[in-house]
């Protein structure tokens, strides 16, 4: 008896300092909103300034997601990131907006789908790149200064230099003057309002490169959500690959302006042969999770211009949407501005209440911790736990 109770306080103790290790981790997985639904949203970027054919692929783009519908009648939301202007030949500084004559097509074709409200713009940035940055680049690199002769896609510049928020003129790259930081932003803020007639509510930092500053300047110009991979890189490496992460985050946390954080780290490019059925493990994993499935795309799948293929990429957008429903009938559609509100105000019409299905989301989460999860489920606390949940939503 002496025996099994000295077991018992070592196990008792033993869980304890498993529980108290890992104690953050553990809480800020339950502070993390539990989405009621499974959820979809395909992220499009890169969209705005560029070649002509893309007025064609959004409209194509458009009828493909009316033909679709969720349980509530509403159908999928393509969110489409927007770079609002191209620099004129020979000179990165000089730009030429989306509302200039020649991207006239471009700009109806993306009003068309707005009004149907199948298409969500959000801001990418006024260029994919930091003009000065791009200027000094050009003076020493002759692919850059080629392209310069004759600006379209920015996906063909050197990886780094398509990052704004960074001078990557060299590498590793250099931090932006905050004060720049700020007028840059606020000038890109009041374009995104000239051309869409509303101001931006949410922002996907070019590359998933910014910082601190950057943020604020958002936040202040009226930013209310702000898509992210989960962490924020800070600049380019002497290799220039992204580097300098200073925070991580999860969906529903909140930035330092007050904007929401969401999570996009799930990929649907057609063109590295991301397949509709892969889309579909990512959102099965998402919606075990309680989490929203943010899938990120660019406008290079669906343009001859960048290599992609429209029918192509209609096909597999069309397959995602039939098979993600059939499999996931309770499935929701919204854009990333409505779904920020409702983590933002924890809508009861989105976000999970009931605390037994809230702990049950919390146990997969947990059980996918690396170390916590091998500790706990050899302990034998997270099956002890697992008696607690609802059975018909556990972790297998
Ligand atoms: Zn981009």
């Amino acid at each position: 008896m002496q025996l099994l109770t000295l077991l018992g306080v070592a196990w008792g103790l033993g869980v304890a300092a498993i529980l108290l290790l890992h104690r953050r981790a553990l809480i800020a997985l339950w502070r993390e909103p539990v989405m009621r639904h499974p959820v979809l949203i395909v992220e499009s970027d890169d969209w705005g300034v560029g070649p002509l054919e893309q007025a064609e692929a959004l409209s194509a783009i458009v009828d493909c997601l009316a033909r679709h519908h969720d349980r509530q009648g509403r159908s999928p939301v393509m969110t489409v990131a927007l770079i609002l202007a191209l620099p004129e030949a020979n000179s990165a500084t000089r730009l030429r907006p989306l509302d200039s004559p020649e991207f006239a097509p471009i700009l109806a074709a993306l009003q068309a789908g707005i009004a149907r409200g199948v298409l969500a713009p959000q801001l990418h940035g006024m260029t994919h790149f930091w003009p000065p940055a791009l200027a000094r680049a050009a003076l020493a690199q002759p692919q850059v200064a080629a392209w310069l002769a004759a600006p379209s896609l920015t996906e063909q510049l050197p990886s780094p230099l398509q990052s704004r928020w960074t001078d990557a003129s060299e590498l590793p790259s250099l931090p932006l003057d905050d004060e720049r930081v700020r007028a840059a932003v606020a000038e890109e803020v009041a374009a995104y309002t000239r051309l869409l007639g509303v101001p931006p509510q949410v922002v996907v930092p070019p590359t998933f490169v910014w910082t601190a500053a950057v943020e604020s300047a958002w936040a202040a110009a009226g930013m209310r959500v702000l898509v992210t991979p989960g962490r924020r890189f800070t600049c380019r490496d002497g290799a220039g690959r992204p580097a300098g992460i200073d925070k991580t985050m999860r969906n529903g946390d909140r930035s330092h302006g007050g904007a929401v954080y969401l999570v996009r780290d799930d990929y649907f490019e057609p063109l590295l042969g991301h397949t509709p059925e892969r889309a579909l493990a990512a959102l099965a994993r998402k919606t075990e999770l309680g989490r929203p499935c943010l899938l990120e795309t660019h406008r290079n799948n669906f343009l001859a211009a960048a290599g992609g293929d429209l029918d192509q990429g209609l096909t597999a957008l069309d397959d995602l949407y039939r098979l993600a429903l059939a499999a996931y009938p309770d499935l929701r559609y919204l854009s990333c501005a409505e779904l920020g509100l409702a983590l933002n105000g924890n809508d009861p019409a989105w976000i999970e209440r009931d605390r037994r299905r809230r702990f049950t989301i919390w146990l997969c989460r947990v059980a996918g911790l690396p170390r916590f999860g091998k500790a706990a489920r050899l302990s034998g606390l997270l099956p002890l736990l697992n008696l607690f949940a609802r059975p018909d939503r556990l972790h297998p």
